[in-house]
């Protein structure tokens, strides 16, 4: 009976693939792993039955104990609310894989002690590190600033850390982001599902010497079409963009069906929402609205933190913010690892993080981190201030019904890295106070609602791609058990954590 459910779901899986259409996807079809990537999957049988697994399914409902999940063909086809029948075969304990099951024999691991997630949509997952040139212990260095791109430690990162579709959310190589999700979708690069960005829409005067300025409205149309036709699936704007540029590229982006969001600064939060916008990047952080002498289409000086400061989440300023955010259906992205590393005396990074980075990202990242604790405090009221009244107005927002979404932000001070700071806002949304089911559905569900592939993604549940993450011990009790992860599903294909984590030791901050 097994058997027969296993091979009708196979079939109707094949029909599905088939209609997949040449239009650039989120998720392409589930692919077989080729030989640069066969080294790092622990599991690669085409039926995988998980028994004995406590599952926190993404909807924010309390956990499942004991449960048994049948994979078959990269789909959850069933899970059972007790174990399965001891004649299915002999059942492994997670220790013992890679034990090379026959052809028809599915590959039943007992994940006693372990917890099944869904896996990890992150929504603010950039392919670069952030490089500041000749940078020394006093913090200065010299211009340009630099985004070198990770292409190789990058996608590795994300899937080790339990990320299994990602947005790019602007991009300093347009082109070798493509190229990426090309090869992870042909099954000959390791790495999750890739809802790439186009290139940073930019106006004129940006720091970052890599990114295209754009000229006028025309400018923003044309770049938005040239790129979607690349194959681009959503854009982003960026600090120096003028209301005019951003009202075309949205306008373009949306009459092909794609979806843009913003890191703003010149223009605001109640401005880009009449535009039309997605999504707002940084939570609270970035908006301008009561930045004393805003100027229309100037970035301010204070860059949203004077408005920050001023909306308290009791204010009337909050209510009116928040009101129209979910009126209009604009969702937030979540990014506080990055603002957690202005915070003197912030967790430092777990040894397994710093072992990835090169000795000069390091290096860069302990001088920046020492500058930060060494201030004097008073100076740092503040910034304090400022991320408690981000935590409560992104509070609020879910409260008021918002689409709250996820995403670490490698960049900052050195201190955020892919995947590792995925994990790490989920664990930051706990200390905000939500529920770890709740801040696992922000890092699940809501991403993948925001992307219009919750009936793919973002949950588990019969039906759904197996997109899932193996962690030791309980995420509903202790959040940082998130950061134990064993084995990470894509389409059903289970890789090894760390292996992919062994190969890219030493390499983030070099490629
Ligand atoms: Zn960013």
């Amino acid at each position: 009976m097994l058997k027969s459910m296993i091979l009708g779901t196979a079939a109707a899986l094949l029909t599905l693939a088939g209609d997949a259409t040449a239009a650039p996807q989120v998720l392409a079809p589930p692919m077989v792993p080729g030989p640069g990537v066969q080294p790092y999957v622990r599991v690669g049988n085409p039926v995988v039955i998980l028994t004995h697994a406590r599952i926190i399914d993404g909807t924010g409902a309390p956990p499942q104990e004991d449960r048994t999940i049948l994979i078959a063909n990269g789909k959850i086809v069933r899970i059972f609310d007790e174990t399965m029948p001891p004649t299915t075969g002999p059942t492994k304990p997670l220790e013992s894989l890679p034990a090379r099951p026959g052809p028809d024999s599915p590959t039943i691991i007992d994940l006693t002690g372990r917890t099944v997630l869904p896996g990890l949509v992150g929504l603010h997952d950039h392919m670069y590190y952030i490089a500041r040139p000749n940078m020394d212990a006093a913090g200065h260095s010299e211009a340009p600033l630099m985004v070198p791109q990770m292409t190789f430690s990058s996608p590795r990162l994300y899937l080790a850390a339990g990320v299994t579709t990602m947005r790019t959310t602007g991009s300093v190589e347009p082109y070798v982001d493509l190229n990426v999700k090309t090869e992870i979708d042909a099954g000959r690069m390791a790495g999750p599902h890739m809802d790439v960005t186009g290139p940073y829409l930019e106006g004129q005067n940006s720091p970052f010497i890599q990114m295209h300025q754009l000229k006028d409205a025309e400018d923003a149309r044309r770049t938005v079409a040239f790129w979607a036709d690349q194959g681009a699936t959503s854009f982003k704007a960026y600090m120096n963009i003028t209301r005019a540029e951003l009202g075309a590229a949205i306008q373009e982006a949306h009459r092909r069906g794609l979806k843009l969001t913003g890191h703003l600064c010149s223009v605001t939060y109640p401005e880009a929402i009449a535009l039309g916008i997605d999504d707002l990047e940084h939570g609270f952080f970035v908006n301008t609205e009561l930045d004393p002498g805003k100027q229309p289409d100037k970035c301010s000086q204070s860059t949203g933190n004077a408005t920050l400061l001023a909306m308290t989440p009791e204010s009337p300023e909050a209510d009116a913010l928040i009101k129209s955010l979910v009126a209009h259906h604009v969702a937030v992205t979540s990014t506080l690892p990055v603002f957690e590393q202005r915070i003197p005396m912030h967790a430092p990074l777990n040894p397994r993080a710093m072992a990835v980075l090169t000795s000069e990202a390091r290096e860069a990242y302990l001088y920046a981190r020492n500058l930060t604790n060494q201030a004097p405090r008073e100076r740092y009221a503040d910034t304090a201030r400022e991320y408690r009244n981000d935590l409560g107005l992104e509070r609020k927002f879910v409260a008021a019904g918002g689409l709250l979404v996820a995403g670490p932000d490698p960049t900052g001070n050195g201190g955020v890295i892919p995947g590792f700071g995925d994990q790490r806002e989920v664990e930051l949304l706990v200390e905000a106070g939500f529920r770890p089911e709740e801040a696992i559905k922000i890092a699940t569900l809501n991403g993948a609602t925001y992307l219009g592939l919750a009936d793919r993604i973002g949950s588990i549940a019969p039906g759904k791609d197996a997109d899932l993450v193996v962690v030791k011990g309980d995420p509903s009790r202790a959040i940082a058990d998130i950061e134990n992860v064993e084995i990470v599903f894509k389409d059903g294909v289970g890789y090894d954590s760390a292996k992919l984590l062994e190969s890219v030791k030493g390499r983030y901050g070099q490629y």
